[in-house]
């Protein structure tokens, strides 16, 4: 039997979580649950934010169900202690290189996109972002130049085999989706871009039938806002891809919607799934929570880790009907509670 670890971490992270779990279990696909606390509910009991136990659990674990961290009475704490450190912590021991940030639009939310709704309808992108290289991990520092003055710098690299395996990633998911791959980069004026494009062209011969692209980072933030339906996935590096993947997420509307996962293969072995959404501390307790993030975060992680596309769909599906009936969180200009979105995705799946 499958097992699933559930880390709900702090704020609305347990609230939301909650009802992913209700709607794995309503499923009956014989999952196992473990839970274990992370993040700022961990230090409260334990001293630190990422206990052996919980991360033992989780490398054990087919795959894991986060909810969010951060939780401002210990953000006076050192770095290592902080709520924020158990998510580098599990990143970093779960290998998890491969970011995977899908921006749909349901049609029942087209009046929630900041953009027109003929230019987000039929919204439904991936981003593949490199989450452990890049200007993040370069060597980085102070110094002070040769007249003197002051100067940071921060060095941009990867090889060539950090670059096939997120590469390798892009091209799978591609080859299950609309069979379109948007390479994205700044290989116009970047060393790094141009190796990241010889090597994304040598795997492509693995891949004749997906169609690739190469575009430039910033036609890309250009087409993001003029035509961000035509894009099926985008492959691209750690600091683009934050970039991006942001930008991306506003086109969809409300960010109680947006689910993530984070893989260390294309595979999904041992992938954690999350809300691209934060512990919102403004909210967490008042039952205001959109749960819709979590809940399809569930979906991802049921057709990455568990290969259960059909049951993905379900799942979508679920979401989708409830809000065409109507449901609505208060960030969606509804007044359901955390529960009560719930309780409405569970009909739907009945
Ligand atoms: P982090 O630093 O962890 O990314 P943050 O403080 O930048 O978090 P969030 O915690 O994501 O950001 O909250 C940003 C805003 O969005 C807050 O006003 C919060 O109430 C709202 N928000 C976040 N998630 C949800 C949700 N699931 N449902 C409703 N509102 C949400
Ligand atoms: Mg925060």
């Amino acid at each position: 039997m499958p097992l699933i670890a559930v880390l709900p971490g702090d704020g609305i992270g347990p609230e939301v979580t909650r009802e992913a779990r209700r709607v794995l279990e309503a499923l009956a696909l014989g999952l196992d649950f473990a839970e274990a606390p992370v993040g700022g509910a961990a230090y409260l009991v334990t001293g630190r934010p990422l206990p052996q136990e919980t991360l033992d659990l989780a490398k054990k674990a087919d795959a894991v169900l986060f909810g969010a961290i951060g939780d401002p009475r210990f953000e006076a704490l050192e770095r290592r202690l902080r709520p924020e450190a158990a998510l580098l912590g599990l990143r970093r021991e779960l290998q998890l290189f491969a970011n995977i940030r899908p921006a749909t639009l349901f049609p029942a939310l087209a009046d929630a996109s900041p953009l027109k709704p003929e230019r987000v309808a039929g919204l439904d992108l991936v981003i593949v972002r490199e989450l452990v290289g890049d200007v993040y991990f370069g060597e980085k520092g102070r110094r002070h130049d040769a007249e003197g003055l002051r100067q940071g710098f921060d060095i941009m690299s990867y090889n060539e085999a950090e670059v096939e395996r997120i590469a390798r990633v892009g091209f799978e998911m591609a080859k299950r989706r609309r069979k379109k791959l948007c390479s994205v980069d700044k290989a116009n004026v970047l060393e790094t871009s141009q190796l990241w494009r010889d090597v994304v062209n040598e795997l492509a011969t693995e891949y004749p039938e997906v169609q690739l692209t190469h575009m430039y980072v910033d036609n890309a933030a250009m087409q993001l806002v003029r035509a961000p339906a035509a894009f099926d996935v985008i492959v691209t590096g750690n600091l683009f891809g934050d970039i991006l993947s942001d930008q991306a997420s506003m086109c969809a509307g409300s960010i109680g919607m947006l689910p993530s996962a984070s893989l260390r293969a294309w595979s999904g072995d041992n992938g954690m799934y999350e809300p691209i959404h934060g512990s919102a501390p403004d909210i967490a307790g008042t039952g205001k929570a959109n749960p819709c993030a979590a809940i399809l975060s569930a979906a991802m992680l049921l057709r990455h880790s568990l290969g259960n596309e059909d049951a993905a769909q379900t799942v979508e599906a679920a979401v989708a009907a409830a809000l065409a009936a109507g449901a609505r969180t208060a960030d969606l200009g509804g007044s359901l509670s955390t529960t009560e979105m719930g309780d409405a995705v569970l009909r739907e799946l009945a």
